[in-house]
């Protein structure tokens, strides 16, 4: 599926860039349903009774809650302050526009945003 490839080679970068470490993911790769980031062993977050989530990273779900009451576009816009972390460590030019662009198109697909289904995607 073109979009999830897309989306998916994305936060790999995104997912180096924010840890340092070269870790390659592939089509059964688990995201966090609220950024969208790449779920690892050491980055899932908490449920309320202190088990890892399944759905969630750390920093967007501890002690089953979410740890920023954001709409699906502020998270959009909180995930675009990385972008110049990113393109410059990468050499990609991703504007801003072309990274919200992906993200409007691939968060819609993630747990958090599709249960509110109160998003505009434009
Ligand atoms: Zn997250």
């Amino acid at each position: 599926m073109a979009l999830q490839f897309h989306a998916l080679h994305f936060y790999n970068r995104l997912y180096r860039e924010l840890t340092g470490i070269q870790h390659p993911i592939n089509m059964e790769q688990h995201f966090c349903q609220s950024c969208g980031m790449p779920l690892t062993d050491e980055n899932r977050g908490t449920n309320a009774d202190g088990s890892r989530s399944e759905d969630y990273c750390t920093y967007c779900y501890q002690s089953g809650k979410f740890t920023q009451d954001f709409t699906m576009n502020q998270m959009v816009e909180f995930c675009l302050q990385f972008l110049d972390q990113m393109n410059a460590h990468t050499g990609q030019k991703l504007t801003p526009l072309q990274a919200k662009e992906q993200m409007l198109q691939y968060f819609p697909h993630l747990k958090r945003w599709k249960e509110a289904d109160n998003h505009s995607i434009l």
